[in-house]
């Protein structure tokens, strides 16, 4: 056997990896555009590249571990104290150092499916085993049979709301009910990176949920409606014990000055960042019509994406949009879930999504 060849052996080799979505590439000088990844597509307002920009210049320099300034802003934005508050590099990060803490070999977490690709592989690494819930017909989460599906083993409940990637958000109610009969030692996630983008009225704010019931936890991202996926900022808001826990399990001067400054330069003009947000939701709206009136059967959006069933036409729909260069994230034999990008990319998958029906 040759000298270099790879003696190590994984114990992980059964766990599958994230897969990135890329943007298509051209060779006849055509704009691509990325539609795979639910980014904003917005490029960054002057100030908050001018802070981050000026940030760089310490790169020579560790962040600020504590993330202070960033917390404290984070702590005045939301009303809640900084001892219930962590940053991490993305929300996605702060989901896995909480399931780290919080899970073992032998538990159960429970989390309703589809939803979030990365809930199966964070579960898998930390040796504990996933329970997936079947959702509705119409996409949402049956708290119903999430319920039924708690045993002694649960330790976790994570609720992605709204639903990456189907799109409905959780109405207070079902939420406010589904807590009710959780027992008290088993921590819920409100996984709310879309939060910005709900416009359904009647829907709990979680930051008012977890005042209420310690064993409630907010994720939430800089990356969505922020506009800055690129930086990896997303803070947990929970009891101050889950937060400990968190922190612990977090690598030390993960998210960088550059993230740090950006995210404190966007809650200073969030509301010219909401704004844009605002006609993200318009546009969203313009894509469901259509979409409707060409005859898919498109479930209630509150995100920056729309999800089209297609069972085993995914990839070919995929691969016809990604002809007119725009790329989407597709699930192989069950469906596609395509980002409100800008109008020339959602036009051009409109054009497909037509045709499709013709
Ligand atoms: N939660 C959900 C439901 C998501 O869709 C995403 C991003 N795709 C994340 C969390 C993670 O976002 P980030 O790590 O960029 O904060």
């Amino acid at each position: 056997t040759p000298d270099n060849e790879v003696r190590f052996r994984g114990c992980l080799d059964d766990v599958a990896a994230y897969k990135p979505g890329r943007p298509p590439a051209r060779s006849d000088g055509r704009p691509t555009y990325k539609l795979s990844s639910n980014e904003n597509p917005y490029p960054p307002l002057p100030g908050v590249l001018a802070a981050a920009t000026e940030a760089a210049a310490q790169m020579n320099r560790y962040p600020d571990m504590g993330a202070v300034d960033l917390l404290e802003a984070l702590s005045a934005r939301f009303g809640v104290p900084v001892s219930d508050l962590a940053v991490g590099t993305g929300s996605v990060a702060l989901l896995y150092h909480l399931l780290q803490a919080a899970v073992s070999e032998g538990d159960e977490v429970i989390y309703a499916w589809r939803s979030f690709e990365a809930y199966p592989i964070a579960v898998q690494l930390t040796g504990a085993t996933s329970v997936q819930v079947p959702l509705t017909v119409d996409a949402r989460h049956d708290f119903k049979a999430m319920e039924a599906a708690i045993t002694e083993r649960t330790k976790v409940v994570l609720v992605c709301t709204p639903n990456n990637p189907t799109g409905p958000v959780v109405r207070a109610d079902e939420l406010l009910a589904f807590l009710d009969v959780v027992p008290r030692d088993v921590l819920v996630v409100l996984d709310e990176a879309y939060r910005e983008f709900v416009r359904e009225p009647g829907i709990v704010d979680g930051v008012e949920v977890y005042r209420e019931r310690p064993n409630v936890v907010v994720l939430r991202t800089f990356s969505k409606a922020y506009g800055l996926a690129g930086f990896r900022v997303g803070y947990a808001i929970g009891h101050p014990e889950v937060v400990a826990a968190i922190r612990k399990c977090a690598l030390p001067f993960g998210v960088s000055h550059v993230a740090q400054a950006a995210a404190i330069a966007s809650l200073a003009v969030e509301e010219q960042l909401l704004e844009r947000v605002e006609a993200l939701v318009d546009e969203r709206t313009r894509v469901v019509e259509e979409l409707r009136a060409a005859g898919w059967d498109v479930p209630d959006s509150q995100t920056n994406f729309v999800w089209l069933e297609l069972g085993e036409d995914t990839v070919a729909f995929a691969e016809a949009v990604q002809a007119e260069g725009v790329s989407i994230r597709p699930f192989a034999g069950h469906g596609a879930r395509i980002s409100i990008g800008e109008r020339e990319a959602n036009n051009l998958f409109l054009a497909v999504a037509r045709d499709w029906r013709k």
